[in-house]
């Protein structure tokens, strides 16, 4: 039982970099966050030891006393952050709570209507290659080519000519709230079942920021990694009893094996610490950040070099910045920004003339920077940075000790060493 950096001296090194690399850089990927230290601490304890297949209570393995106590903490801290009547707080991955919906809610050949990946969907909601576009039939919604929106009578349109069995609502790269009320109209009116999967907006919904699926939805999914700021993982919610009997075996035997119960217990203490009025203020500081983001993007100077953002700000915690009339592509603006020490991601924006690996746009979020202690003063310095660094002959230097100065001021896990 020697440490790692005795066993493995070659991972202990990767970890120590890492370490010092989220020290060093500020975060803007919106799909990215900093957790506490509470929560490091489940993940690398114990409970990663134990086989616990089956629900508390009814498992498949002995000695499974003390992890049904962390998943029952955790499904009763989610159901009650949420609203929510029924929760399974076992899938491993966004991805692998997405495979368990469509599975407890569709039959493989079935017609799922959801936003196309390309215009701001996630790939389990149907593209080509992942397994949502292989086993079932997809048809995509898109955005508003002039307003960046969703057009929900596009929507409703594609719903009666289609007659999906699931209408899908939710996002990985949009700037607005969805109108959950309208799609749930939409998909009483063609007999579908709503999904909600609001992995990246969950963390506002926790905070009263952003309105609730979870009355509106059949099923709503989540990951717990993204504005909640929890470990890596996914849940499933829903307010009828039938569906939640459905979802429990469609992730456990249908999709699953063991939980991951250090995971689990990490999850409790990320729902109940987004009961928290500091986790409130703190997503009105990730609210706050990304529209001062999206207004200095949207200055003068920033849309002379043909800069913009998309639908013309945010009500969420990223802005989309579109490239495609600027001097720089995708891929270029990303290694500008991490030259001067910022990481974001390059992302597609609809109808992008670029393949996917270069693209025309930015997706920049503000959930780890606010998690790090950034309020107002200090997204207006970034934001004025990344203005500055995406015109032509920007100066790299002086502009990355502005960011230092920023990294420097807000340290990250002060005193954690690896
Ligand atoms: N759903 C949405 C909307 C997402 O944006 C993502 C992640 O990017 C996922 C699901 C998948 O989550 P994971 O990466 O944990 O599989």
């Amino acid at each position: 039982n020697a440490p790692l950096a005795q066993v493995d001296p070659e991972i202990a090194a990767v970890l120590d970099a890492e370490l010092e690399r989220q020290r060093t850089y500020l975060e803007m990927i919106a799909s990215e966050n900093f957790v506490p230290v509470s929560v490091l601490q489940s993940q690398g304890s114990v409970l990663t030891n134990k086989y616990a297949e089956g629900y508390p209570g009814r498992r498949y393995y002995g000695g499974c006393e003390e992890v049904d106590v962390a998943e029952n903490l955790a499904i009763e801290r989610v159901k009650k952050l949420f609203g929510a009547e029924f929760a399974n707080v076992q899938p491993h991955s966004g991805a692998s709570a997405n495979a368990a919906v469509l599975h407890a809610i569709a039959r493989p050949g079935d017609t799922l209507l959801g936003l196309s990946l390309d215009q701001g969907g996630h790939l389990t909601h149907g593209m080509k290659i992942n397994f949502s576009g292989r086993l079932y039939d997809i048809v995509a919604y898109g955005v508003d080519p002039e307003t960046s929106t969703i057009d929900m009578a596009e929507v409703r349109r594609l719903a009666i000519e289609h007659r999906p069995k699931v209408i899908i609502a939710g996002w990985s790269a949009y700037p607005r709230q969805l109108d959950f009320a309208a799609f749930r109209e939409i998909a009483d009116e063609v007999g579908a079942l709503l999904w909600v999967d609001m992995a990246h907006f969950a963390g506002l919904v926790a905070a009263g920021l952003h309105p609730n699926p979870v009355p509106h939805a059949h099923v709503v999914s989540s990951t717990v990694h993204k504005t909640i700021g929890g470990p890596r993982s996914g849940f499933i919610l829903t307010n009828d009893a039938d569906l939640a009997k459905k979802i429990n075996s469609a992730v456990f035997p249908g999709q699953q094996g063991g939980p991951l119960m250090h995971v689990i217990a990490a999850k409790a203490t990320a729902f109940m610490l987004a009961a928290t009025p500091e986790f409130k203020e703190r997503q009105e500081r990730v609210l706050r950040g990304a529209r001062i983001l999206a207004d200095r993007l949207s200055q003068q100077d920033v849309r002379d070099a043909g800069i913009s953002v998309r639908s013309g700000g945010t009500d969420v915690h990223l802005v989309l910045v579109d490239l495609r009339d600027a001097a720089i592509d995708g891929k270029q603006a990303e290694d500008l920004l991490h030259d001067i020490h910022i990481t974001v991601n390059r992302n597609a924006v609809p109808n992008d003339p670029r393949p996917p690996m270069v693209t025309s746009g930015l997706r920049i979020g503000t959930p780890a920077l606010a998690t790090r202690g950034f309020g107002d003063a200090e997204f207006t310095e970034v934001a004025d940075v990344i203005a500055l660094a995406l015109q032509p002959g920007a100066d790299t230097e002086s502009l990355r000790a502005r960011i230092d100065a920023l990294a420097a001021a807000f340290p990250l896990y002060p005193g954690l060493s690896q």
